[in-house]
């Protein structure tokens, strides 16, 4: 019997809907233990892990410094609800990355990041719409819970229950590397728009690069309009480079969302930006943001460790040498669309080049995805259990690992294209 099936206490089986496999048909996994490159069942197999936290574990599991400065992070205390260094550090650590930055505001997840700085966006221009990008994920508040209306530029309808219409009605949804299509909404309604919130390297609908021009594009509508920026780069922040996708596209935003690896594996999200900006916050501003859990002592250890180690590794040059070990076997299949970002990857079952948008994504063929899921974990490797999600490289993994990995991808996709 499949494990969600089970009478449980949890919700379908799980504490986050894409645990539970259900988009390639498959059982939860369910992880006794990991370490490194690898995550292991209850049964002791062991898996190459292409997950890896979703994107917030760099350095992969159990990292040994992570480990020592969680452990004696916690015997110092737990939880302080009150101010403390490690907090400090942090917030100097995320600032020497993005040297526009002023301020940081450590809050407990990327939901929360995104939704503070559209609070933000809109104190500051008393403005009410916000634009989000299909395919783009910004977490679970309610605005975000958005798909297009008909029509495109058309105000968002709810894609969830329990999302009031009203609500749905302050999102203006458009297709993500459509720089026609916001042109045309700043022209026609440019004195309403609070905020862009865009992903920069769009990776929850499978990994999808800005095109050339997009994000400045994004820039220059903002700026002319009087509109803010943010780039969510929950998951892109530390990943694609040091400085995120902003630093490798050259494109700054006004507010920035981090989260995922700046945690080091521990519950996290963080806004930063200018002090003019940033200074709004309660309780320096009159927009109210808080938190009992915001920028504990454990997180913070484990986040600072986390930064350091990957300052002092250069990690972002040693994910580059791993990316170009699946470049050097993946980008010639024939029949799925290979696409990598600095340490986060996609295959789309998809012919015809690279999807630009979530309607070229929704192309690929989802149940050929689902076959070849299933084979690659009975052969030891966990890809992320959806095609639309991200691919992640970390540290601990090895160009030899790859290598064989690699080889397996190859002989799969082309089992799973025949059917
Ligand atoms: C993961 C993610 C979020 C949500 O972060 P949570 O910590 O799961 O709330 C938001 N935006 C992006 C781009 C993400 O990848």
């Amino acid at each position: 019997m499949r494990r969600d099936q089970v009478q449980s206490y949890l919700v379908g089986g799980v504490n986050s809907p894409v645990r539970a496999f259900r988009a390639v048909d498959e059982e939860p996994l369910v992880v006794a233990r990991a370490e490194g490159p690898f995550v292991y069942d209850e049964e002791g197999r062991r898996y190459l892990d292409f997950i890896g936290g979703w994107g917030a574990l760099i350095l992969g599991h159990a990292h040994p410094a992570v480990v020592e400065a969680v452990e004696n992070a916690a015997s110092r205390g737990i939880c302080f609800g009150l101010s403390h260094p490690g907090e400090e550090e942090l917030a100097e650590r995320i600032a020497a990355a993005f040297p526009w930055i002023d301020r940081v505001r450590l809050v407990n997840s990327g939901t929360e990041a995104c939704m503070t700085a559209v609070r933000l966006a809109r104190a500051v221009t008393g403005r009410t719409l916000c634009v989000k990008f299909e395919g783009c994920y910004h977490g679970h508040a309610d605005g975000f819970l958005v798909k297009m209306g008909s029509g495109g530029a058309t105000l968002g309808l709810p894609s969830s229950q329990g999302v009031p219409s009203e609500i749905a009605g302050t999102t203006v949804v458009l297709p993500y590397n459509d720089e026609g299509m916001v042109r045309r909404l700043f022209a026609e309604q440019g004195e309403e728009i609070a905020a862009v919130i865009v992903e920069p390297v769009a990776g929850n609908m499978g990994v999808v690069p800005p095109r050339p021009g997009f994000l400045e594009t994004l820039r220059e509508e903002t700026r002319r309009w009087g509109a803010l920026l943010i780039f969510d780069e929950v998951m892109t922040g530390f990943r694609v480079s040091r400085d995120g996708a902003a630093g490798r596209f050259g494109v700054w935003p006004d507010l920035l969302c981090l989260g995922k690896i700046i945690g080091g594996g521990l519950p996290i999200g963080a806004v930063a930006g200018p002090a003019e900006i940033m200074d709004l916050l309660s309780p320096a501003g009159p927009v109210y943001q808080a938190g009992t859990f915001a920028g504990g002592p454990v997180v913070c250890a484990a986040g600072n460790v986390t930064l350091r180690v990957c300052d002092e590794e250069d990690v972002w040059a040693l994910l580059e040498r791993l990316g170009r070990v699946l470049d050097r076997h993946l980008s010639s299949l024939e029949g799925v669309s290979y696409v990598r970002c600095g340490g986060m990857w996609s295959l789309f079952f998809l012919e015809g080049g690279a999807p630009l948008d979530f309607q070229e994504v929704q192309r690929q063929d989802s149940a050929a995805f689902a076959r070849f899921h299933a084979v690659l974990r009975s052969r030891g490797i966990l890809a992320p259990p959806s095609a639309y999600e991200a691919w992640f490289l970390n540290t601990a993994m090895d160009e030899a690992l790859l290598e064989e990995a690699a080889r397996t991808i190859r002989e799969e996709v082309e089992e799973a294209r025949r059917g």
